[in-house]
């Protein structure tokens, strides 16, 4: 069957997710989730018929939450259907290519891969900012350029000067992605308000992290109408079904944002208390990090990455070299965590 598939296919490695990986135990911090778990009804009414193509109600919700109008929204099934959109959108199979900038998010180029559009790669600098010479160097065929910010997994803000030169240095050229999974931790580093300047401009955001809604699969692209046009020439007819847009409406009502505002300060604080006691432990260093993980270096990361494993503590191993990525849980979560990597750390010290 395997040989049936497009040529793409056969050779594709499926993203490995959090989930498809699997693990067991009870303190899961491998998938930057939210560890509430927060209550929703919907009355599963007028399931008969297909659901708005954009729901209005929604999009005028997130619009007014990001601060952007409705006709520069369009919602998706998560930001990863986004990141699909775009690339379907904009590149030609075997012509056009996307540019990345590892370490940083994998589905990007595994969306381009399944499409058969080139991926160029212009790895982050050594303290993980754009490497602009090097960028500019290699547009040539380029109608996409991903930028994550904050970064999954390294956890830090990209330059905002750098983002501007990069939009200026493509105008009429390619379209500066900013994927904003992690910004309602940070809503202050949002380069939202740059889509007054740049029709170049698309922003990925999502209700999977800060909104505790991963399980919804609700996400959002900011663009100005042009862009947005284009992306609803491919979007599925019913992309959202009925009862994701009835739940997704009540997060942003007031009631639901004020909520997500009182949990992305609890799990700021949580962010906080697991960077300052893992600080404090030899050979550690934590990375800043302003998502809901940090990415931590280990003086021997896979060994540390094992033994939470085999004691049920489920974290992330990253491709950075002693690096492990833990997701901020709740507060109980996190002393457990902290308390167990201390205990490993004092014992291969002993
Ligand atoms: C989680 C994540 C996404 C995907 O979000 P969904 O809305 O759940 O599809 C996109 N980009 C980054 C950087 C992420 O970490």
């Amino acid at each position: 069957m395997e040989k049936l598939a497009r040529k793409q296919v056969q050779a594709l490695t499926p993203y490995m997710s959090a989930r498809r990986i699997g693990g067991s135990g009870d303190i899961w911090l491998n998938a930057n989730e939210s560890p509430f778990d927060n209550e929703y009804k919907t009355d599963f009414a007028r399931l008969n018929r297909y659901s708005e193509c954009q729901p209005k109600a929604l999009i005028e919700a997130y619009a007014s939450y990001a601060g952007v109008e409705a006709n520069q929204t369009l919602t998706s099934r998560g930001a990863d259907e986004g990141i699909e959109l775009l690339i379907r959108a904009f590149c030609e199979p075997g012509e056009d290519s996307i540019l990345y900038c590892p370490p940083t998010y994998g589905m990007y180029a595994i969306s381009a891969e399944t499409i058969g559009v080139e991926r160029k790669v212009v790895p982050l600098t050594a303290d993980w900012q754009l490497d602009l010479p090097t960028i500019e160097a290699n547009l040539d065929t380029v109608k996409l350029v991903f930028v994550c910010s904050p970064n999954n997994p390294t956890g830090n803000l990209v330059n905002r000067d750098d983002i501007i030169t990069l939009l200026e240095m493509t105008k009429d050229k390619a379209i500066v992605v900013m994927d904003e999974a992690y910004i309602d931790f940070c809503p202050e580093a949002s380069t939202a308000d740059l889509l007054a300047d740049y029709p170049n401009l698309a922003i990925l955001r999502t209700l999977s992290k800060a909104f505790a809604l991963a399980g919804l699969r609700c996400g959002f692209t900011l663009a100005n109408a042009p862009l947005i046009n284009v992306l609803l020439k491919v979007i599925a007819p019913y992309p959202v079904p009925v009862p994701v847009a009835d739940i997704a409406i009540q997060a942003l009502s007031e009631s639901g944002l004020a909520r997500a505002k009182y949990q992305v300060l609890d799990l700021n604080a949580n962010r906080a208390y697991l960077q300052a006691g893992l600080s404090m432990l030899p050979g550690v260093l934590v990375h800043e990090g302003w998502g809901n993980y940090l990415l931590v270096e280990f003086t021997n990361g896979d060994e540390l990455f094992k033994a939470t494993w085999d004691n049920g503590i489920i974290l992330r191993n990253s491709p950075i070299e002693n690096c492990v990525r833990i997701s901020v849980g709740n507060r109980e979560e996190c002393e457990k965590t902290l308390a167990f990597i201390r205990n490993q750390i004092n014992q291969s010290a002993a």
